[in-house]
């Protein structure tokens, strides 16, 4: 970086401008946007020039530039677009302690005029150290683009509520009042006036403030299988509160629209048997924002308790003296079975049931194959896709009936659900053929009931 940039004071300063054209007036129509006090020597000026001079925005001197005019002057512009007037000029305006900027010539220049985006009081510059001036204009046309032309009303009215504002805690009790003012509420309340943005302020302070007054603290949220009405209204309520929102893979979009929109989304997503991010990055993410205040929801698919490393994460931040507490939610195999319109239990059939991995972090997991091979046991069995060989070959060893009936519900409760009926003799080979992508819960013991398929209006397929 050859030049560093500065924003330079100007209020009542001196700016001297030596030149009467094209590239006079270029540059007078940023500097009248500052409050300096702006003198333009041209023998002969722009008509622009006289008129600017009339209405009092700048003094004109109709004479070249000479010795003794650039005393007590900041900035000095020598564009004449005559490179032996400019070399005389800048001289001159140098000797007397001026900063020169000659037009178009980079070199022989103190410092370079930005290309601005303007949204006074913010204003964004850009600069390119003469290297490329097509893509300073091309950045600055974007940002003019992005930026709507309210920030600046909204800077200003926000720069005057800066002292009360400073009753938040600092850091990121400020940081997301401010956030929540400049992207949420304050675009929100401008469409009713500048009036309505500083009662709104007042408003929005308030409920910071509460906010504010919270430790810090970590609600484990049951997120269900993926329909956002099998969501609870406590982990409603939770997504509406977070600050900071740490998700899953399988949370689906529709759920994450239902975070503030001011929220810090993290995505923690593991893919199958792919990178992920590992179990201890989660809990310090989950210390470090509760640690600092923060509000967390830690949502997780279908219910918290299940199959979801919950333990581990309560362990981090207890060490830490985070509170935290667990909000249930529906688990797949609750959705799932509802799904092909069964019970996870019933008398006289099935007295318990079976929730269990087909794999866990050592491989295949291992379980009591006897008792489920004995007939009528039911078990939901997660992350069993991969395992189906397994599972079937360990069943089918312990002697359990072939015929039994296996139901695999791939991405229950969502709209791409598929439901795949099967038998422990061809469950591997079906759900191979199947190709499922989605997550997908198998029920052992279970087929869909045949009434099932009117009510749910889903449909079942019957690869036996
Ligand atoms: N805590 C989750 C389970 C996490 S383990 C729960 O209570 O549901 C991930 C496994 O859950 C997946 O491999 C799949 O077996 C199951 N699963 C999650 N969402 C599912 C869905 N919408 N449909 C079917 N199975 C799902």
């Amino acid at each position: 970086m050859d030049h560093f940039p500065i924003f330079l004071a100007t209020e009542g300063q001196r700016i001297a401008l030596s030149g009467g054209g094209e590239a006079a007036l270029a540059k007078l129509r940023l500097l009248l946007k500052t409050r300096a006090r702006i003198n333009v020597y041209a023998a002969e000026p722009a008509e622009e020039i006289t008129a600017w001079a009339e209405a009092g925005k700048l003094t004109l001197h109709r004479r070249a530039f000479g010795p003794g005019d650039a005393l007590c002057t900041r900035l000095f512009y020598a564009a004449d677009e005559d490179a032996e007037e400019d070399r005389r000029t800048a001289a001159i305006a140098r000797a007397e302690g001026a900063l020169v900027n000659i037009v178009d010539n980079l070199h022989d220049s103190a410092f370079i005029t930005p290309a601005i985006v303007d949204r006074d009081p913010v204003t964004v510059a850009i600069g390119t150290e003469g290297a490329a001036p097509v893509l300073a204009r091309a950045i600055k046309a974007d940002l003019e683009e992005r930026l709507p032309t309210s920030l600046g009303t909204l800077a200003r009215i926000g720069k005057g509520f800066r002292k009360l504002a400073d009753a938040l805690p600092f850091g990121r009790p400020r940081r997301d009042f401010w956030r929540d003012y400049y992207f949420n509420a304050g675009p929100r309340a401008l469409a009713d006036g500048a009036d309505a943005v500083e009662t709104g302020l007042h408003d929005l302070l308030d409920a910071h403030m509460n906010r504010a007054a919270r430790p810090g603290h970590v609600a484990f949220v049951g997120g269900g299988p993926g329909d956002p009405e099998l969501l609870t209204l406590k982990a409603r309520r939770a997504l509406d509160e977070a600050d900071v929102v740490i998700y899953d893979r399988l949370i689906s979009a529709e759920i994450l629209e239902l975070a503030r929109r001011e929220a810090l989304m993290i995505d923690v997503g593991k893919e199958g048997f792919g990178p992920s991010t590992s179990q201890q990055t989660i809990n310090n993410l989950l210390v470090e924002h509760a640690g600092s205040g923060a509000q967390v929801v830690r949502l997780k698919s279908g219910d918290a308790t299940v199959f979801g490393r919950l333990d581990e994460e309560i362990d981090a931040i207890d060490a830490h003296g985070i509170g935290w507490h667990i909000v249930p939610g529906i688990t797949s195999a609750s959705a799932a079975v509802a799904t092909i319109g069964q019970s996870l239990t019933r008398r006289g059939r099935n007295a318990s049931v079976r929730f269990l991995t087909g794999h866990d972090m050592k491989g295949f997991a291992d379980h009591d194959w006897a008792a489920l091979a004995r007939p009528d046991e039911v078990a939901a069995i997660y992350m069993g896709k991969k395992s189906a060989r397994f599972v079937q070959g360990r069943l089918i060893m312990h002697g359990a009936d072939r015929a039994t009936p296996v139901t695999v519900i791939e991405n229950a409760s969502r709209p791409d659900q598929r439901v795949l009926a099967t038998t422990l003799d061809r469950m591997a080979a079906d759900i191979a053929d199947a190709a499922m992508t989605g997550p997908a819960l198998t029920f052992y013991g279970l087929a869909p009931r045949a009434a099932a398929q009117a009510a749910t209006d889903m449909p079942i397929e019957e690869m036996a």
